[in-house]
């Protein structure tokens, strides 16, 4: 596999976790929250926001590398990690770029 398909299949497993979210959490039922020794505890899961959360073996497979997840962790997870942020930022400039867009209309809602 080159770098660039790599950078493809890593770009590829990003914008499918970010855009294609999995359903709710499955050990708490997508509250976020479960009781732990009769107390309320976030899920250990998926950290109190109740959304479901791809597998390492799955983020994987999307990126098309054949590569133990051991070997994905110390090489690839990081860089992974770094076009989550890349993604989150694009996310926060449509968002403002469309506020902007949409305050000439405020007025007639
Ligand atoms: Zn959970």
């Amino acid at each position: 596999m080159t770098l660039a398909q790599i950078a493809d299949g890593m770009a590829k497993s990003v914008m499918i976790q970010k855009v294609k979210a999995k359903r709710h959490c499955k050990p708490c039922g997508g509250k976020g929250w479960a009781l732990a020794e009769g107390k309320p505890a976030l899920c250990d899961v998926c950290g109190g926001d109740g959304q479901g959360r791809y597998t390492l073996a799955e983020r994987i497979d999307i990126t098309g590398m054949k590569i133990t997840p051991a070997g994905y962790i110390k090489t690839w997870e990081l860089f992974e990690r770094w076009a989550f942020s890349e993604l989150s930022e694009w996310e926060n400039k449509i968002r403002k770029k469309l506020e902007g867009l949409v305050r000439p209309l405020d007025s007639g809602i």
